[in-house]
């Protein structure tokens, strides 16, 4: 009797045996329904034996095998098995997770076509029917093959329009291979896309990828803001497109870069491109998922998640903006998708290209120690379009009003005379960051989180914008009773105010994610920029990542410092990456661009780098501190994380999962301390740091200690390993 081995979305280790007597081999990979206690679960088949440890009186027959449609392949189960055991998450969970919600359902998972979405196209069979030979009382017969053989395909519409019976009969053709169901092709503009001559630079990298693009590299494309990494990603494309292969496409947020999208659909009008997002809904992101199965989806561009995606036929794989936080899952499989992402191409043997004008510093180390190839962009792509000259404004000595300082007041002032649109940067939204009592130095705090609550003036509301809880603003301080509370420090309504004030005249937008709340509000925003009906823009990281505003000549950066002492060692890299990127919104066509930052230090190393638009002189001096302070990416970190109702339940758990934990030598293990944000929705939180300078060492010891966890742990602690972690 054959046995299935079945992957279930349970939080234990192991998969599950159910007896299958029409199980064979080629079932691995396929859905099946088995009975989990007083329950129906789906899960996946793992593998198919003929023994089992469970005692024949205790195993259970599966329910039914789902066979509609194909098996994950070999490849994407040995993805799901690396997550596994690198992560240090059950298997179960990883496989389930990594499926579209639709087949985690215990049902079959057929999907209504869209009418829209397929038509029915004549095969070489049908063409040597005789319709003569019809019968002229089958009248819906004879008309359908009349029309297949002059146009060739008919769609539904025109189906249905010829008789009810229509689609009854297109049926019957099919079966008998006359007819074959097709994807409607998209909507072919006339107009054939313009393609641009590459620059020698971007020659170069095409070629350096291109000429290797059989086989597995990882290419660290770093190319300035500007450079045109994108038409370098196009050219790669094609270029696997011509061999009928697939590219898998990674980006931080498709939402926010519709523009990205566009490009590739006007490069590419005839290929089936499918972009898989968080706004898609169930049977659309199954839809896409089954069509990059079929091998029918050519380009995938996808965000984190996509990289679960099935790719038969896997020719090249892009990370844009690789550097992004957005790439690492930050629960449940705390997953990297730029890691995975490489994982992936070396399965299928073909390049990986992480892109990005401010690499992450583990990928730019891996470049210069020749782990990756490095290629470089050092120019704008558009003739003439210059770097913005970055300078500094010592507030020190310009004191700041509202937030403003007077050079950059002047500076705004001379943009809006000559009509060019400017960027002040905040990165901070709502009114003020903090509600203070003036007499007695209360602050306004989040009940439920270690943080305080920002002010929101236009509802009236305190919100803490790490567990979204909101309150009413107090008549008076709480503690001491004085009713004059002020809102302290600076957010992007704030320095909305103090620019409608300053500029009255001056058409001023504001770009956070409150304004972006409504559905269709994001693609408003663009469309009123683009269209020039903006002055001055307002706005957080929203606005920095990807997008080409061409008459923007001015950045106006605020409020930077606050993260240039801070004790999270990633910050400076972060902020510098985020200030390039705001700043590389200057001047992108033919408007020489400027940008000033506001600081209290202007000296400091990370704002010389910036001036000099200098990635590598900021990335050795950071990668320098790093190796002396034994930081990643010299040494391999993970994180054991626990939660609790009780910050001391939580400690606890950590050390005495620290005093059983026995590493070797090579394996670091730190003392428990509660994290960054130490309270979040009402629960404690805490971590151990462990590092090694040997990642096998490190996977070694914690697939180890993790049984150990696993069987001390109190129900009252919630825990978890962050492997390679970002977030502290
Ligand atoms: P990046 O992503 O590197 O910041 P983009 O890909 O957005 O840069 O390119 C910046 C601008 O340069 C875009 O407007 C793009 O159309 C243009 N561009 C790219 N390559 C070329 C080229 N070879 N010739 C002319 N314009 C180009
Ligand atoms: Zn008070
Ligand atoms: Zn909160």
């Amino acid at each position: 009797m054959p046995i299935i081995r079945v992957a279930l979305n349970v939080p234990v280790d192991t998969l599950f045996d159910y007896a299958a007597n029409d199980a064979n081999q080629r079932d691995i990979g396929l859905r099946a329904c088995v009975p989990f206690g007083k329950k129906l679960l789906t899960g996946v088949i793992m593998d198919v034996t003929s023994e089992t440890q469970v005692s024949p009186e205790k195993l259970k027959p599966a329910t039914c095998i789902f066979r509609e449609n194909a098996p994950l392949s070999p490849a994407l189960l040995e993805l799901f098995h690396f997550c596994s055991h690198y992560y240090h998450h059950p298997l179960g969970m990883v496989v389930m997770n990594g499926l579209p919600a639709k087949l985690r359902s215990t049902k079959p998972s057929k999907i209504k076509k869209s009418p829209n979405s397929y038509q029915f196209s004549l095969t070489q069979l049908g063409l040597q029917v005789d319709i003569t030979t019809i019968p002229t009382k089958n009248t819906v017969k004879r008309r359908l093959l009349t029309q297949l053989n002059e146009t060739g395909v008919i769609s539904y519409q025109q189906a249905k329009q010829c008789s009810s019976s229509a689609l009854k009969t297109l049926k019957a053709f099919i079966a008998l291979g006359w007819v074959v169901e097709v994807p409607v092709q998209a909507a072919v503009s006339k107009d054939k896309p313009s393609i641009p001559p590459l620059t020698e630079e971007q020659e170069i990298v095409v070629n350096a990828v291109s000429t290797n693009i059989g086989q597995f590299n990882t290419w660290l494309l770093q190319g300035i803001t500007g450079s045109g990494k994108t038409e370098v990603y196009l050219r790669l494309i094609a270029q696997t497109l011509s061999q009928g292969k697939q590219t898998l496409v990674l980006i931080p947020e498709i939402s926010l870069t519709p523009q990205l999208e566009a490009n590739f659909r006007a490069r590419f009008p005839t290929t089936h491109l499918i972009s898989l997002h968080s706004g898609l809904n169930d049977t659309e992101r199954f839809s896409g998922w089954l069509q990059a199965q079929k091998g029918d989806a050519k380009i995938i561009l996808g965000t984190r998640s996509a990289v679960f995606t099935p790719l038969p036929n896997l020719g090249l794989v892009i990370v844009d903006e690789e550097q992004d936080n957005s790439f690492k899952q930050q629960d449940g499989l705390r997953y990297s998708a730029r890691d995975l992402a490489i994982l992936r191409a070396k399965q299928a043997n073909t390049p990986v290209v992480l892109g990005s004008a401010t690499p992450s510093l583990e990928s730019y180390h891996n470049a210069q120690s020749n782990r990756y190839h490095h290629l470089r962009l050092q120019t704008r792509a558009i003739k003439n379009a210059t770097l913005p000259t970055i300078h500094c404004i010592d507030t020190r000595i310009s004191k700041t009003k509202e937030g403003l300082s007077e050079p950059l007041v002047q500076a705004l002032k001379k943009c809006l005379s000559q009509k060019h649109q400017s960027l002040v940067f905040i990165n901070r939204r709502g009114y003020a960051p903090v509600l203070l009592c003036k007499s007695c130095g209360w602050t306004a705090n989040c009940h439920r989180c270690a943080s305080r609550l920002v002010v929101h003036l236009q509802n009236k509301k305190l919100s803490c914008h790490h567990c979204g809880h909101t309150e009413h603003f107090p008549r008076a301080c709480p503690d001491c009773g004085d009713p004059d509370i002020m809102p302290f420090g600076q957010g992007t309504q704030r320095i909305e105010d103090a620019l409608v004030e300053r500029f009255p005249d001056a058409r001023i937008l504001r770009v956070d994610r409150d304004s972006i709340r409504r559905k269709d509000a994001w693609q408003n925003i663009l469309r009123r920029i683009r269209n020039q009906e903006v002055d001055i823009l307002v706005g957080t990281q929203l606005l920095a990542k990807g997008h080409d505003f061409p008459n923007l000549s001015l950045v106006g950066i605020l409020n930077s410092d606050v993260s240039l002492y801070s004790t999270d060692f990633r910050a400076s890299e972060r902020l510098f990456i985020q200030l390039m990127q705001v700043a590389g919104r200057a001047g992108r066509a033919n408007i020489p661009g400027s940008v000033l930052i506001q600081t209290e230090f202007p000296e400091h190393p990370l704002y010389q780098a910036l001036k000099q638009h200098d990635y590598d002189l900021l990335a050795k001096i950071l990668l320098a501190e790093r190796k002396m302070a034994g930081f990643p990416p010299f040494v391999y970190q993970a994180l054991l994380r626990a939660e609790a109702h009780n910050i001391d339940t939580a400690l606890d758990f950590l050390t005495d999962g620290k005093r059983f934990a026995e590493p070797p030598q090579k394996v670091e293990l730190f003392d428990p301390v509660p994290a960054q944000l130490a309270r979040l929705k009402g629960q404690e939180r805490a971590h151990l740091l462990v590092q090694s300078h040997s990642r096998k060492a490190l996977q070694r010891f914690l697939t180890e200690w993790h049984k150990k966890l696993k069987s001390s742990a109190s129900s009252k602690v919630r825990w978890s390993l962050d492997i390679d972690p970002m977030e502290f």
